[in-house]
């Protein structure tokens, strides 16, 4: 008998409630794409489990028969990943139980929920996750590297606010992990990534926000020097740990998904979030309101407004982008960013963000994962769009034109969410926290069963 991709796994198939596509199948292009339009996934099959039991059946096959599995929840990024060809696709995005505790400020999650599935009920009860700046990404990688959002310079990363994780290890046993079982496992998954088993479920908890000020002030991109040297002076002088802000600049593409006061136009934008009440958080932001933006959108808002202010796109793009984590800024670190993406730079970037760090995140708090703290100034974080005339190549040049000019201020280590490329994971983390990972993952996935985006492993 002829044995096609679809015949080769039809045992697996018979074992679960979910899928298994290869590329037979209708769904198969469906099953396999990532939020980044330029990337390719071709996995040897995509198991879309249906439960965890699925996921038990789907880690005891492969293991038995030498696959490797790449865990994966939205497919937001996808980009570093190698040697897919050899291993099962294994998506959880049909794994969508949210349960939220608003007496105990406290949510459960299945493994293929987003943000916004938690954001908007936690913030009709005035409370709010440690989400990011997209309501799109997935809770669980962006959970297991890490992730800084809105909150991070009052309560730190999320990974510290995890509070147990429901995992299927290589040996195929599901796992209920936390502050008192497997505390090792559960130290390493709270920042390691997606090394150490397939997650199922996680629960963390959610912060009282029962005041916030936020919005965004839009200036000429043309003035991108005088409005971010006044941002930086502003943030290096100290800003309390309730208030975290962004300096970027825009050049939007013109698409549809904009609104049309932004398609297709160019700012310099300063954005914030401040944890407190509308006089304080305007005396905080007057030195930038008082440089006479085009566009002032600052208020009080509910928390659920935040996975709206920095207008992530929530569909699938063409894109690449560059990342730098920045210690030690000066006035010529602004310099050397606009040099590389502002005017006259003939940068085509459709975003080139500093986020303000510190706070919380410089502190090593005690419990915390193998993602203690994300100590530096700034996160930079560039990205175009690979449409029209530009190649992959091109924008991501530019991209990485801006990591390079800010190498001088480099702090030392990289974020593991903010890298869409392949890179040592030694980047990530201290010697120390690399060999107790590393020791980690040979203990729980002995034969590197499980293939994380960015991987745990001797180079
Ligand atoms: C538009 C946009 C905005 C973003 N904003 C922020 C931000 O504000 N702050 C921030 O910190 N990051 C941000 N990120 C980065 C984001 O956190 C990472 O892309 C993260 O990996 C996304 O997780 P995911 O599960 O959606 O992606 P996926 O591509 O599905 O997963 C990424 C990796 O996580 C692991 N993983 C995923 N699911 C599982 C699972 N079930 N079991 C085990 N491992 C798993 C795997 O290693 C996988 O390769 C942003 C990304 C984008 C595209």
């Amino acid at each position: 008998m002829l044995i096609t991709q679809s015949t080769r796994f039809s045992e697996l198939q018979s074992r679960l409630h979910g899928q298994v596509l290869t590329d037979a199948d209708e769904g198969w292009d469906a099953a396999r794409q990532t939020f980044n339009l330029t990337h390719d996934q071709r996995p040897a099959a995509v198991v879309r489990v249906a439960s965890a039991d699925d996921v038990v059946e789907t880690v005891r096959y492969a293991a038995q028969r030498g696959l490797r599995i790449a865990p994966q929840s939205t497919g937001h990024n996808a980009g570093p990943i190698q040697g897919l060809e050899d291993s099962l696709l294994l998506r959880t995005d049909s794994l969508q139980e949210v349960r939220i505790d608003v007496a105990a400020r406290h949510a459960r999650v299945g493994s293929g929920v987003r943000w916004a599935a938690v954001a908007d009920p936690a913030s009709e009860a005035g409370l709010a996750p440690l989400s990011g700046s997209s309501r799109d990404v997935g809770i669980t990688g962006y959970s297991l590297g890490g992730g800084i959002g809105w909150l991070a310079r009052k309560h730190g990363l999320q990974s510290n606010a995890l509070t147990a994780v429901e995992l299927v290890t290589a040996d195929g046993e599901l796992r209920r992990i936390d502050h008192d079982n497997e505390i090792d496992l559960f130290w390493a998954v709270r920042g390691g990534g997606g090394n150490f088993g397939v997650v199922t479920a996680l629960e963390f908890d959610l912060f009282p926000t029962p005041e916030i000020y936020a919005g965004a002030l839009f200036f000429p991109y043309e003035r991108a020097s005088e409005v971010l040297h006044a941002w930086h002076e502003l943030v290096s002088g100290g800003l309390p740990d309730e208030i975290t802000t962004v300096g970027r600049v825009y050049q939007l593409p013109p698409i549809p998904e904009l609104p049309e006061f932004l398609r297709g136009k160019s700012f310099t934008v300063v954005q914030a979030a401040y944890l407190g009440n509308e006089r304080d958080g305007a005396d905080l932001m007057r030195p930038l309101a008082e440089l006479g933006p085009d566009i002032n959108t600052f208020g009080m808002v509910e928390p659920a407004a935040l996975g709206y202010l920095a207008m992530d796109p929530d569909q699938p793009v063409p894109s690449a982008s560059s990342g730098r984590i920045v210690a030690g800024a000066t006035s010529a670190t602004i310099d050397a960013l606009l040099g590389a993406a502002g005017p006259g730079s003939g940068s085509g970037l459709a975003s080139v963000e500093l986020r303000s760090l510190g706070g919380a995140l410089a502190r090593r708090s005690p419990g915390a994962g193998a993602h203690a703290m994300l100590p530096g100034d700034y996160a930079m974080f560039a990205v175009g769009g690979v449409m029209g005339p530009h190649s992959r190549e091109q924008v991501l040049g530019q991209a990485e034109g801006v990591s390079d000019a800010l190498a001088p201020w480099d702090a030392g280590s990289r974020f593991l969410n903010f890298e869409e490329q392949s890179v040592d994971a030694r980047l990530f983390y201290d010697a120390d926290t690399f060999r107790l990972l590393r020791a980690l993952r040979s203990e729980w996935d002995p034969s590197e069963l499980f293939l994380a985006n960015h991987e745990i492993k001797d180079s």
